[in-house]
């Protein structure tokens, strides 16, 4: 019974510091959640998120640098901007004209999944200026 209750309890903290973040990866959240469950494992994080996806309360971001698997709070189909200095990842709602000349450029293909933009964020640009 009571491991039922904990977890119910490390599923909330789970969603809620993803919701927060808008994406991260089991590594962040066992990071920022062991602060105030210090007993909190890594299989834990880890069971917890895949149950989370399954059931549809969070998404599957695109990977981590590192390759590891990043959650997303947003479950509305969205594409991505990934810093690729910091591991920073912003949703992107793409503009339907760019997604046609896309499409064209493609010789008619038909976009039907995420997309994924890579570049420098704000944050690093200014970091290298000064
Ligand atoms: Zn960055
Ligand atoms: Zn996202």
């Amino acid at each position: 019974m009571q491991t039922i209750t904990r977890t119910t309890k490390y599923s909330q903290a789970v969603q809620d510091f993803v919701r927060a973040k808008g994406h991260a990866t089991n590594a962040d959240i066992l990071q920022a959640l062991r602060q105030a469950y210090p007993d909190l494992s890594a299989t834990t994080v880890h069971r917890i998120t895949a149950r989370l996806v399954e059931h549809g309360e969070l998404a599957l971001a695109p990977n981590a640098p590192d390759g590891s698997a990043r959650f997303d709070a947003n479950l509305d189909p969205h594409d991505h901007f990934a810093c690729s200095h910091c591991s920073g990842l912003r949703d992107v709602k793409l503009d339907h004209r760019l997604l046609n000349a896309l499409e064209q450029d493609l010789g008619g293909c038909k976009i039907t999944g995420q997309l994924l933009v890579q570049g420098s964020c704000v944050n690093c640009q200014n970091r290298r200026e000064t």
